[in-house]
C-alpha cells in the first residue's frame, strides 16, 4: 500500500513511512493511493470477531509489508488489552433507533486513546528497526495530551514535550498528564492560550535548526494511522446491527474531522453506512461547509464541549481531496489561498461528492443540555457534553425507520462532571481505575509564552536523531 499527500508534490510513502512522518512535507496530508474494499463476504465473516482481532483484518490492507500479520496481531492485543471494558468499544441502545457506541474505556476515558495506544506501539516498532530516536511535540487543550502521554510513556526511543495553557485545562485533564512520571515525558504549563501553544508547536515543526538535530513529529490526527485505527470501530458496530445485510448511520460529535472521517474510509471499504452526520457545537466551520459550501474561519467561541471549539478542521483537506477528484495540484493551490484568506467555496465536485453520505447539525448549549437531560430521563445513561451534542444531532436528522443511528460516545462524562451536574443535576464519578488521580504527585515545568524559552527547554532534554 502506497500513500500519496493531499497536495501532490511530496513523495509516495508507505505504511511504515507516513507513520513516523506524520505531515507530509508539501503542507499536504498523506491518504492512501487506493481504498481497500472488503466484499459482503467479507465482511459478513467478521461478525463476532473479537476487537482486537477485527482491528488487525481491518488494519491488514492498509499496513503492507509494513508488519508481519503476527506481528499485527500482537500489537493490537497489546493496544487493545489495556482497556477496562472486555468489548473495548461496547454498544448501547437508547431506542429503537438510537444507539451509543462507547469509545471512552480506554486509559484517559476519551475516544485518542483508542488510535494513539495503537500508534505508540507502531512508533516503538518502527524505531527500534531503524535504531532511531522520536521527539513528539504537541499543545493540547486537554484530550489528546493525556491519551499520548499515556501511550508513549516510559518508552526508550521517545520523547514527549507536551504543551498546555497555563490555569485553563481542568483539573482531571491537567493531572492525567502531570501525574505520569516517566523520564521520557515533559509536561509544560504555558503562560498563554491554546492558541499560543499551538503557535509554537507549528513554528517548532518549520524551524530548521530544531528539525537538523531532532525527528520531531505530530501526533495529532494529521496522522494517518490514528485515523486507520478508528474505522474498526464502525465496523464493529454495524456488524452488531447487522451489516453488510443492513445500512447504519453514524453521528459523530466532531472537531478536527478525524473521527468522522475515519466513518468514511469505512464507507469506501464496503461497509453499508446510510448516512454521516457531522455533529458541530456554535464553533459550526464543517456545518456551513456541508450545507452551503462556506467554508470560513471566524474567531473560536468557548463551550462546554471544548474538544470540539476548533475553527479550521485539519481532517476535512483529506475529505476535499477524494470528493473533489483527487486533484493535488489544484487543491494545493486552493489551500494555500485558504491559509492566506482563511476563507474559501467548496467547488461543486467537493459539495457534491460529500452529500451522498454526510449531513450536518449545529447544536447551541441548550441542545447538548437538553439532549444530557433525554439520555439521563429516558434510558437512564449519564452521556458528556461532546456525546451529547452527537445524540442531539442524531436525534434531529431525518431517517428512515429501519436505519439504526449511532452516536459516538467520545468522552466519558466525569472528564466533564460540571457540565454534566449543571444539565443533569447529577454528577459523575471518576472510574476506581482513575480515582486515586488526585492524590498522585504531579510535575511539570511553567514556561513563558516565548518560542525560544521553549525550543531551549526541549533542546536542552531531546535525544538527537541518527
Ligand atoms: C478530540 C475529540 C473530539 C473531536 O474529534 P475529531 O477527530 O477532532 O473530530 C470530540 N470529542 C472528544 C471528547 C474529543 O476528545
Amino acid at each position: 500500500m502506497q500513500y500519496i499527500s493531499t497536495r501532490g508534490s511530496a513523495p509516495a510513502l508507505d505504511f511504515e513511512g507516513v507513520t513516523l512522518a506524520g505531515l507530509a512535507n508539501d503542507g499536504g496530508l498523506y491518504i492512501p493511493a487506493e481504498w481497500p474494499r472488503f466484499s459482503e463476504g467479507e465482511i459478513a465473516a467478521m461478525a463476532g470477531l473479537p476487537y482486537a482481532e477485527l482491528a488487525a483484518r481491518i488494519m491488514t490492507p492498509f499496513i503492507g509489508d509494513s508488519l508481519s500479520q503476527d506481528k499485527l496481531r500482537e500489537l493490537c492485543a497489546a493496544a487493545y488489552g489495556r482497556f477496562s471494558h472486555a468489548a473495548v468499544t461496547p454498544l448501547k441502545q437508547f431506542d429503537e433507533q438510537q444507539w451509543l457506541l462507547e469509545l471512552f474505556h480506554g486509559p484517559t476515558l476519551a475516544f485518542k486513546d483508542v488510535a494513539l495506544q495503537m500508534l505508540g506501539l507502531l512508533f516503538e516498532t518502527f524505531l527500534s528497526r531503524s535504531n532511531d530516536h522520536l521527539t513528539i511535540v504537541g499543545a493540547t487543550s486537554g484530550d489528546t495530551g493525556s491519551a499520548a502521554i499515556d501511550a508513549v510513556a516510559g518508552r526508550e526511543r521517545i520523547d514527549i514535550f507536551m504543551l498546555h495553557p497555563s490555569g485553563r485545562v481542568s483539573d482531571v485533564q491537567r493531572r492525567q498528564m502531570t501525574t505520569v512520571l516517566a523520564p521520557n515525558v515533559h509536561n509544560i504549563a504555558i503562560d498563554g492560550s491554546f492558541d499560543d501553544a499551538q503557535a509554537m508547536v507549528k513554528r517548532m515543526f518549520g524551524d530548521s535548526e530544531m528539525n537538523g538535530r531532532f525527528r520531531i513529529t505530530a501526533v495529532n490526527s494529521i496522522n494517518w494511522a490514528r485515523l486507520m485505527a478508528q474505522v474498526v470501530y464502525y465496523f464493529a458496530a454495524a456488524l452488531q446491527l447487522g451489516a453488510p445485510q443492513r445500512k447504519v448511520a453514524f453521528s459523530v460529535p466532531t472537531g478536527n474531522f478525524g473521527d468522522v472521517f475515519a466513518g468514511y474510509v469505512a464507507a469506501k471499504m464496503g461497509l453499508p453506512i446510510e448516512r454521516l452526520i457531522v455533529a458541530t457545537n456554535v464553533n459550526d466551520i464543517l456545518h456551513r461547509a456541508l450545507s452551503d459550501g462556506d467554508y470560513s474561519a471566524g474567531s473560536v467561541t468557548p463551550t462546554a464541549a471544548p474538544s470540539m471549539d476548533i475553527q479550521v478542521s485539519s481532517n476535512f483537506e483529506r475529505l476535499l481531496f477524494d470528493c473533489g477528484g483527487r486533484d493535488g495540484t489544484a487543491l494545493g493551490e486552493q489551500m494555500r489561498a485558504f491559509e492566506q484568506s482563511k476563507a474559501m467555496q467548496l467547488t461543486n465536485s467537493q459539495r457534491e461528492g460529500a452529500s451522498g453520505l454526510f449531513t450536518s447539525t449545529r447544536a447551541g448549549a441548550d441542545d447538548m443540555a437538553s439532549a444530557m437531560r433525554w439520555a439521563s430521563d429516558h434510558c437512564g445513561e449519564i452521556i458528556d457534553p461532546h456525546t451529547a451534542i452527537g445524540l442531539y444531532a442524531a436525534r434531529s436528522t431525518e431517517l428512515a425507520k429501519n436505519i439504526p443511528v449511532v452516536t459516538l460516545a467520545t468522552a466519558h462524562p466525569a472528564k466533564f462532571s460540571d457540565a454534566v451536574e449543571r444539565a443533569t443535576g447529577m454528577r459523575p464519578a471518576l472510574p476506581s481505575r482513575v480515582g486515586d488521580l488526585f492524590a498522585r504527585e504531579e510535575r511539570f515545568d511553567e514556561l513563558p509564552g516565548d518560542y525560544d524559552a521553549v525550543a531551549d527547554y526541549v533542546a536542552q532534554r531531546a535525544t538527537e536523531s541518527r
